[in-house]
């Protein structure tokens, strides 16, 4: 299956076993990939669900639904502050790769950037292209930038941490190890390039954060969470 393309398609392109498709997504298979009727492909709904599907003209025919186990067993909520410049495309596109579920942009006391409205579009463009290019079953949710505070009280996951990098913080890898239970969700927030205030770190302290190090060295918040995902996806991976 792997050297089928594949295509993000909205559910609600299918009508019984057609897939109707839309201008972009002809010029895409016939223009770009140079499908030709009758040639398979995969439509992925980035919800978790695959089909092979085969080019017909300006619609598809749908096979069979595919069974596929590319995903974590357990959801990965990112929030992290946004860093300067592009830095946040490169966290998407990461992050997604590694297997991450959502992630929740923050603006935080240290952040320099405050976000147009067509970055998220661009975030969610990149969060779609890196799913397919791993062969994910998701496509990552990217949520509308929020504050800290907002971010913070609305985490309602029973293991949140909060990395930081100073202070004698017991390392995720640890913290991880120790979890005996099973776990279906987990919440990293990770800061800016300047660091989460000392009041932040406070704040999610008392909202049942628990602050966490990647190990001694300070990392650059590009790099921060893909240390995070890939310990949680080592320890958690069947
Ligand atoms: N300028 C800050 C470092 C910021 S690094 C300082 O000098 O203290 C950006 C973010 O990455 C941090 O806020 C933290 O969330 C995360 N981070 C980087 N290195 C880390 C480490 N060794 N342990 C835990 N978190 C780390």
């Amino acid at each position: 299956m792997s050297q089928l393309q594949r295509i993000t398609i909205n559910p609600q392109q299918l009508q019984a076993s057609q897939l109707l498709l839309t201008s972009q997504q002809q010029h895409y298979l016939w223009r770009v990939l140079r499908l030709q009727d009758g040639d398979q492909f995969i439509a992925m709904d980035g919800m978790g669900k695959w089909w092979l599907a085969q080019l017909q003209g300006e619609q598809a025919q749908i096979l069979e639904k595919l069974k596929t186990n590319q995903e974590l067993p357990l959801s990965i909520t990112l929030m992290m502050a946004l860093p300067k410049g592009n830095g946040f495309d490169e966290i998407v596109r990461y992050s997604t790769e590694l297997g991450v579920t959502s992630i929740v942009p923050i603006l935080s006391g240290r952040t320099l950037l405050n976000p147009s409205s067509q970055k998220l579009e661009r975030w969610q463009r990149i969060a779609s292209e890196a799913a397919e290019q791993s062969e994910r079953t998701i496509v990552p949710t990217i949520l509308e930038p929020v504050t800290f505070n907002t971010a913070i009280q609305n985490c309602t996951s029973n293991h949140r941490y909060i990395c930081e990098a100073r202070g004698n913080y017991p390392h995720l890898h640890h913290i991880i190890n120790n979890i005996t239970d099973q776990i279906y969700e987990i919440m990293i927030a990770i800061g800016p390039e300047g660091g989460w205030t000392d009041q932040e770190l406070e704040i999610a302290v008392k909202s049942g954060f628990i602050p966490i190090s990647l190990g001694r060295r300070i990392l650059r918040a590009v790099t921060a969470p893909i240390v995070a995902i890939s310990l949680i996806a080592a320890k958690f991976e069947s």
